[in-house]
């Protein structure tokens, strides 16, 4: 699964290539979240704003799509 090198978080990610399309209430700045379960898999996503294909080629490639932590903002994310 992926881990954030700073907090250690393998649970929230978001990715900073699909940018909101307006601010949101908790600032993160993606248009995409995804969780993933134990296993390291996308349990789930929280989509705010991503292209329906976009967002279903995030989840076909999670590593390429989801590039920081959503605890602490780190870019430091390291993959298996
Ligand atoms: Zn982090």
């Amino acid at each position: 699964m992926p881990r954030c090198m700073i907090c250690g978080n393998t649970e929230s990610f978001g990715s900073s290539k699909l940018e909101p399309v307006a601010p949101t209430a908790n600032s993160i700045p993606t248009a995409l979240l995804a969780n993933f379960d134990n296993e390291g898999y996308i349990d789930n996503m929280e989509n705010m704003g991503a292209q329906l294909d976009e967002a279903q080629e995030a989840w076909e490639e999670p590593e390429v799509y989801f590039d920081f932590c959503a605890f602490c903002g780190a870019k430091e994310i390291q993959w298996p």
